[in-house]
């Protein structure tokens, strides 16, 4: 039987994008490889080259369409498309949707390649102008453009936009919005309720949970949006394989657990550190104190399980991360071990040489937090 929208989000997790049940069959049926499908004559049916669709692909599709729009549209299910990465899925959305002359709305503190997309479009023909997420700071670009890029919240600053207030603002304006969902995943923040045309995410991250597979999707209620967006997916034949895909679907089931988890630990981690002698600007979305809760509490349902701080220095962060027991140093977030990294390393964000970005895991959150305690001392001694 499908998931009910009544259901609640743990049931909703395990049960979501599972076929009926077939006597004698898997619940979950396993991965699919085939690279081609049985064809007799005229080429129709759904499945025909396997980088057009795969039936793993299917079931993977419905689940995240069930979470990131429960209810669907009024003539059925919401489109979803998955696609090898997250890159590939924002690639998509935006190459697929601007054109030479259009100009686009980008955040100016969002994931690290994005200045990378936007070195693309222009190059394409596509104007490109930015504005940061908090304050809701892209209203003052919209006039003119086409495609509005939210992420919220922004990683890895940790502001967060009114969604719904930038997605009336833009469609006012005749601009299509795109919301990077990553970090919140759908059972933290449905940006297609919000009003959004697409919710758009890496599945790298806390989609999946654990760190080995790479996967992005696209979910969007209009059918002819969603078709051109399949269609980018078609031309670059950007496609997740089999087994990636199986394997996100199987952690699916667990989402709610982790969210719940992770999302807790995190609120606890950020509430014992944030007067550590060395932390200065910790945020974490979550905090009732930070600076993005008030409209992160409108409109999120979890907070996530990223909390972001500054060490006094360089030297200071490396000390910190190399004294850790628990956490690995390694970039992406949101798996079921802790990791942390002094994101400056990468050059890409605006951030200080300090800053630490700690994605919190499933371990035990005491455990944890005694392990990032006696790591700050002694980094600072
Ligand atoms: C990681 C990430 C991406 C890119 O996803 P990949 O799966 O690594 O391609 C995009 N947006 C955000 C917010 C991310 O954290």
């Amino acid at each position: 039987m499908p998931i009910s929208d009544e259901d609640g989000d743990g049931t909703r997790s395990v049960r979501a994008g599972l076929p009926d049940a077939v006597a004698y069959e898997p619940t979950l049926p396993g991965p699919v490889f085939a690279a081609h499908f049985h064809l007799p004559g005229e080429p129709t049916g759904p499945y025909a080259y396997g980088r057009d669709d795969n039936p793993t692909w299917t079931h993977l599709e419905r689940a995240i369409g069930e979470l990131e729009a429960p209810g669907g549209t009024p003539d059925g299910p919401p489109h979803t498309t998955v696609f090898a990465s997250g890159m590939a899925a924002i690639s998509a959305v935006l190459l697929s949707q601007a054109k030479a002359g259009d100009t686009v709305v980008l955040p100016d503190d969002g994931y690290q390649a994005l200045p990378l997309v936007r070195e693309q479009l222009e190059a394409y023909g596509v104007a490109v102008r930015t504005a940061p997420t908090a304050g809701d700071a892209q209203l003052a670009e919209l006039a003119g453009a086409k495609l509005l890029w939210i992420e919220s919240p922004s990683n890895p600053g940790l502001d967060v936009c009114d969604i719904r207030r930038l997605v009336d603002a833009a469609h006012e304006a005749g601009a299509l919005v795109a919301v990077d969902n990553t970090l919140a995943t759908p059972l933290g923040q449905r940006p297609l309720d919000l009003g959004a045309d697409f919710s758009v995410a890496s599945g790298t991250k806390g989609l999946t949970g654990h760190g080995d597979i790479l996967l992005g999707y696209v979910t969007s209620r209009n059918a002819d949006l969603a078709a051109s967006v399949r269609r980018w997916r078609k031309v670059v034949g950007a496609i997740p394989g089999p087994m990636e895909a199986w394997l996100a679907h199987r952690s699916l089931a667990t989402l709610q657990l982790r969210a719940d988890r992770q999302g807790a630990s995190a609120l606890a981690l950020a509430t014992a550190i944030r007067s550590h002698p060395c932390v200065t600007d910790l945020r974490y979305p979550g905090l009732p104190e930070d600076p993005s809760y008030a409209v992160a509490s409108r409109q999120m349902r979890r907070y996530g399980c990223v909390v972001s701080f500054t060490l006094p220095d360089k030297a200071c962060a490396e000390r910190f991360l190399a004294g850790l027991r628990l956490v690995d140093d390694a970039t992406s977030f949101g798996g079921v071990r802790s990791t942390a990294e002094r994101r400056g390393r990468w050059g890409g964000d605006a951030v200080p040489e300090g800053f630490i970005r700690f994605s919190v895991g499933a371990e035990d959150p005491d455990d944890l937090i005694v392990d990032v305690l006696r790591a700050l001392d002694a980094a600072s001694s």
